[in-house]
């Protein structure tokens, strides 16, 4: 297991604290993380999150800052900010946003007034949340209209449809980005029809931003989008937060840097800019590249013993991180008995809903299942293949209770020879 983190004076000062962050620990060591929005960490990025910067106010941005003191903030945000770049080959970065959803909310305040028109991925097609769905805030605020895919089999994106709609709608952005699809998207598709009609482009990447960084799958921006918005603590493998690139535009990157602060946040979390620092500082090493290749070799093993077994995928496979499967359709069993049966194994992932469900969001038909969490820890295509092997034997029998504990173990002992690193470089 990798060490447990040093917290002499929690351990003193707060016992209840101090047990469920050791709790998380073993929990995180000995299960396998199938969440694809999730990750592990190294220690450095772990140090930086957890350092002095969490005392410091620093409203503004580098050189141009309201409060005094700001030697050393400066020095980490322009470092995070020039890494970032150099990663993404793009002129600007905001690296303030707290997090995913903060970023999205500050880009539509930069590039569009309260009532123009969005037009995103359909949530049910693998869109996100804030991308417009009628829960959220800024539903109410813009005018959000959708794509979907032509064929939820193929997970081919309709394009005609997509160019009608913008003909109609005369959007201001039209954004291109997933939590929930498994295939490459044909950003220059999306170029073409924004210039048709006059929008701008925006690339939420906040689930491929690794993969992108790793060039394992194309940039938005080599197909001349103009912004991308991103968390980075997917498979960036970086601290919870957010961040805003521009790739050339100056007018785009001021907007986008009034929009976050003073627009939406106050002060930056300048503890987590430092710790994105290091992460990017990470990605930039030569091995980031074999990180980002092992995952969607990881995910296509994974895939081929689905399909041997005769399970519906969403999209027809996978070209990144990330599989969908149908398993009501298939094998009967709900999303919502697939991730409980899966969890008491061992294995965490998500049940989700997929596109034309007929079933509903608390019990949907599908899982949603990836490969960043376990490539982090070593696992290569057979241990891949054999962790979806044992997926399908408990999806086929999942109220057997010898199975799974036989299972249980087995997981354990994956875990155990494939510790958790404590650093990358
Ligand atoms: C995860 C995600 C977000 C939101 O990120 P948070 O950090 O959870 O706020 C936004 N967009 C997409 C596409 C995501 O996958």
């Amino acid at each position: 297991m990798s060490s447990p983190q040093h917290i002499p004076f929690l351990e003193k000062q707060d016992s209840e604290i101090a047990a469920a962050i050791r709790g998380e620990e073993h929990r995180e060591s000995e299960g396998l993380e199938l969440i694809p929005s999730e990750n592990y960490v190294s220690k450095a990025v772990l140090e930086a999150d957890g350092s002095v910067f969490t005392n410091k106010y620093s409203e503004g941005y580098p050189g141009r800052r309201y409060y005094g003191g700001q030697d050393f903030t400066d020095i980490v945000e322009l470092l995070a900010v020039e890494r970032a770049c150099k990663l993404f080959n793009c002129q600007y970065a905001n690296v303030q946003p707290l997090s995913g959803a903060p970023a999205n909310v500050a880009m539509y305040f930069a590039l569009c007034e309260p009532g123009e028109t969005i037009l995103g991925m359909d949530l049910s097609h693998g869109g996100h949340l804030t991308h417009g769905h009628p829960v959220t805030h800024l539903s109410h605020v813009f005018n959000f209209v959708r794509y979907k895919m032509k064929d939820p089999d193929t997970g081919e994106i309709d394009f005609d449809e997509l160019r009608e709609t913008a003909l109609r709608e005369k959007p201001k952005v039209i954004l291109a980005g997933f939590s929930a699809y498994s295939r490459n998207l044909d950003y220059s598709k999306f170029v073409e029809i924004a210039q048709e009609v006059g929008a701008i482009t925006v690339a939420d990447m906040a689930h491929v931003a690794g993969l992108i960084a790793g060039k394992a799958i194309p940039s938005p921006f080599d197909a001349g989008f103009d912004v991308i918005t991103t968390t980075t603590h997917k498979t960036l493998r970086g601290p919870r937060g957010g961040m805003i690139l521009t790739r050339e535009s100056e007018e785009i990157a001021k907007k986008i840097n009034k929009s976050v602060f003073p627009g939406l946040q106050g002060g930056p979390h300048m503890h987590l800019i430092a710790a994105k620092a290091v992460a990017f500082g990470e990605a930039l090493q030569p091995n980031f590249r074999k990180y980002a290749q092992q995952i969607l070799k990881n995910a296509k093993a994974m895939e081929a013993v689905f399909k041997k077994n005769d399970i519906r995928l969403l999209g027809g496979g996978t070209d990144n991180h990330l599989l969908l499967a149908d398993v009501y359709g298939s094998l009967g069993v709900t999303g919502k008995e697939a991730q409980t049966a899966l969890d008491e194994v061992g294995i965490t992932l998500n049940m989700n809903t997929i596109a034309d469900d007929p079933r509903k969001p608390l019990d949907p038909s599908g899982i949603r299942f990836g490969t960043p969490a376990i490539t982090t820890r070593g696992f290569t295509e057979k241990e891949s293949a054999r962790v979806a092997e044992l997926m399908v034997e408990v999806l086929r029998d999942h109220t057997n209770e010898d199975l799974k504990k036989r299972i249980r173990e087995e997981i354990r002992e994956l875990c155990l020879a494939h510790p958790i690193p404590e650093s990358f470089v």
